[in-house]
């Protein structure tokens, strides 16, 4: 029968509409979750449930035992996932405002600014029309990121502005898999150079559909970032 409406309502209303274990802002692409499976006896109720973006949804889900690979959710896992994030949603904007809290998150802030640099990888994001070569070291901020980005320590305690560093992080990944699919190294005596792929020249309708997704992907890495680094100067009164 699954979640009624109101249970689902709470739960989303409770999450930010955002997931539960990324973090990322959902909107309508959010889904709830039976942490026991209604099949093994989980009930229909707001503590078996947890609000979960597409692609966390899957992993949770579809994991085979019988393959396993990667390490499964368990149950407590994804109830502790939940409950943190609730308590992160219901604290924010309270907790912020507290000296402490205050602090740990204009060190992340500061750690962003370090990695993501207004006049390197940013300013390359904002203006490389990526139908033209480019130094593959310019991904190498991006690429730095997304390590630093698993790490706990690189989450905001305010849930506003985690979700907005979550979102950056998803634009990253999304820009570096097109990137990785849709460029190959170019034959250069200094080497390091990339470019959309020499097979479909110019003028190719491959070429200009390569282009578009580089170039969309790119901007919204860049709009990603504006958004949470404007938010953070609000916030956090901090530069
Ligand atoms: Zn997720």
């Amino acid at each position: 029968m699954g979640f009624p409406p109101d249970v689902k309502t709470e739960a989303i209303v409770a999450a930010q509409r955002s997931c539960c274990v990324c973090h990322k802002f959902c909107a309508v692409n959010i889904e709830c979750h039976h942490i026991i499976p209604e099949a093994s006896g989980g009930a229909n109720n707001f503590d078996n449930c947890i609000p979960l973006c597409f692609d966390c949804h899957a992993d949770a889900e579809h994991y085979n035992p019988k393959h396993p690979k990667g390490n499964k959710y368990s149950s407590e896992e994804l109830r502790m996932h939940r409950d943190g994030w609730y308590a992160r949603v219901a604290a924010s904007p309270a907790t912020v405002t507290e000296q402490g809290s205050l602090e740990v998150d204009r060190a992340v802030f500061s750690k962003i600014r370090a990695i993501l640099t207004d006049e390197g990888s940013m300013e390359f994001m904002r203006v490389h029309d990526f139908g033209g070569s480019f130094e593959r070291s310019e991904l190498d901020e991006l690429k730095e990121f997304r390590r630093w980005s698993r790490l706990p320590a690189s989450e905001f305690l305010n849930a506003d502005l985690e979700i907005l560093r979550s979102n950056l992080s998803e634009a990253i990944q999304d820009f570096l898999n097109n990137m990785a699919a849709n460029t190959w190294p170019l034959e250069r005596p200094n080497g390091g150079f990339s470019k959309i792929s020499g097979e479909d020249e110019r003028g190719g309708k491959l070429f200009y559909e390569r282009r578009e997704l580089l170039n969309t992907g790119s901007d919204a890495v860049y709009e990603a970032y504006s958004a949470l680094i404007r938010t953070c100067r609000r916030r956090l009164a901090i530069n």
